[in-house]
């Protein structure tokens, strides 16, 4: 007998989503998370000494066009939480100053350009292929190259156009644009203490492959303990998912060999408001700064303290580097910081020949007790993460019940 039906390993979005999924169809399931928390890339940094003042460290922002990640907070009774964002502006950084958006904007080239949108495929192009035709080469160059390198924390020409900003259905009784009381981590975090839901932290995997006869999958973990299971769902980054898919399914490893990974190092600062002088923004995209973007906290203005994340490309600049380059950013003293945290962001980078590898990757999983899901698939917006779990949870368990399952 295994000592689970199905076990998950990761617990990001994704894994959550998956692990939510299966506990709600009645599945015996247990999350491995590698860190001591849940949420991956959705980390609320908490200053417990600033009235526990928060800053977002990675994702921000949710929408009313989230349909299954909605689905799931519905089912958590989490909608009633939502939290509306102040609407600011973000500026440009450029040549040491901060300016508007729109005045990098070339807009006789926008009006000739954009009847393309409604011509030009986006399927197969790469994101400076499809938007350089849509938006016009200059401002693709000057403005928007920046802002979606921003938006992926990493060059973004290359990646494939689909996978940024696909159209999804909105909801009409959501906001538009939200956050939640304590940041976005208090979605992972009520994801991850519903009750029946079965987690365990710092347990990092490192190896999967076939049990013994009757045992289904060997889970092997870093402290060199094993357990078995029916069932796996992968929800890690692609190279860690190379890794262990590389004995259980050599093929479905083989098929993501190429998909890459951003490393991105993110500082946290807090100021007190009154030490600060830069206007309110959303945030910076940055055109030629060290930095490749910072997000504000003053989305949900505090009466004390203001804060930022500014995102790194990972391992090119020391800590004093870091925290030079983003104070310049906002005109503030490095001895006026109040707070600060470090935090490792990974987001996969990929290129525009994505879509087949996935596609190789499904057919090497099809007939198999193997789901991987992740940020990678479809997109990196977490609605993305969470429709990439549930098509592989309905793979593997059937249909996603539309009504909550009583505990
Ligand atoms: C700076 C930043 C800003 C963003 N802003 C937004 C936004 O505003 N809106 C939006 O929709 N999206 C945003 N995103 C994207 C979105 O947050 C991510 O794509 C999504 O959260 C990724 O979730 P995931 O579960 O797929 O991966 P991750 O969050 O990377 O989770 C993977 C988990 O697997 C664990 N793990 C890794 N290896 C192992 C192992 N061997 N064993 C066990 N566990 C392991 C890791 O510890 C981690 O917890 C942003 C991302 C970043 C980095």
């Amino acid at each position: 007998m295994a000592d689970h039906a199905h076990i998950v390993i990761g617990g990001g979005i994704s894994g959550l989503a998956s692990a939510h999924y299966s506990l709600h169809a009645g599945v015996d399931t247990l999350l491995l998370e590698a860190s001591e928390r849940p949420g991956g890339c959705i980390h609320s940094s908490h200053f417990e000494a600033l009235n526990d003042f928060w800053v977002e460290a990675g994702g921000h922002t949710c929408f009313n066009s989230y349909g299954n990640l909605l689905g799931i907070m519905e089912q958590i009774d989490l909608l009633k939480l939502t939290t509306a964002k102040e609407k600011k502006s973000y500026k440009l950084w450029s040549k040491g100053k901060r300016s508007g958006i729109l005045s990098a904007l070339h807009i006789f080239e926008l009006i000739t350009a954009l009847p393309g949108l409604f011509r030009v495929k986006k399927a197969g192009k790469t994101v400076a292929e499809y938007y350089g035709k849509v938006l016009g080469q200059k401002n693709y160059q000057a403005l928007f190259s920046p802002a979606f390198r921003s938006v992926v924390c990493q060059d973004a020409d290359d990646f494939p156009a689909e996978a940024l900003f696909r159209k999804k259905p909105r909801r009409k009784d959501v906001l538009r644009a939200f956050t939640m009381p304590s940041g976005l981590a208090d979605i992972p975090s009520a994801i991850a203490t519903q009750p029946g839901f079965n987690v365990r932290y710092g347990a990092q995997v490192h190896r999967i492959s076939a049990a013994n006869q009757g045992e289904g999958i060997r889970v092997e973990l870093q402290d060199g303990t094993h357990l078995s299971c029916e069932r796996v769902t992968l929800a890690v980054p692609p190279d860690v998912a190379r890794t262990l898919l590389s004995e259980a399914v050599p093929e479905a490893a083989k098929a993501i060999a190429g998909v890459g990974v951003a490393e991105i190092d993110t500082l946290v600062l807090v100021f007190e408001r009154s030490k600060l002088k830069v206007e309110e923004i959303a945030g910076l995209i940055s055109v030629d700064g060290a930095f490749l973007s910072a997000v504000s906290r003053d989305f949900l203005p505090d009466d004390r303290y203001r804060g930022f994340a500014f995102h790194f490309p990972g391992g090119q600049l020391s800590e004093t580097e870091r925290e030079q380059a983003a104070c310049r950013a906002i005109d503030a003293s490095v001895d006026d910081i109040v707070a600060k945290a470090q935090v490792h962001n990974r987001l996969p980078a990929l290129r525009r020949d994505h879509m087949e590898r996935i596609q190789a990757l499904d057919s090497a999983l099809a007939s198999g007790q193997i789901a991987v899901t992740g940020n990678w698939f479809l997109g990196v917006s977490i609605e993305d993460c969470v429709t990439r779990s549930r098509s592989e949870h309905e793979r593997l368990f059937g249909a996603v019940p539309t009504a909550p399952v009583a505990q």
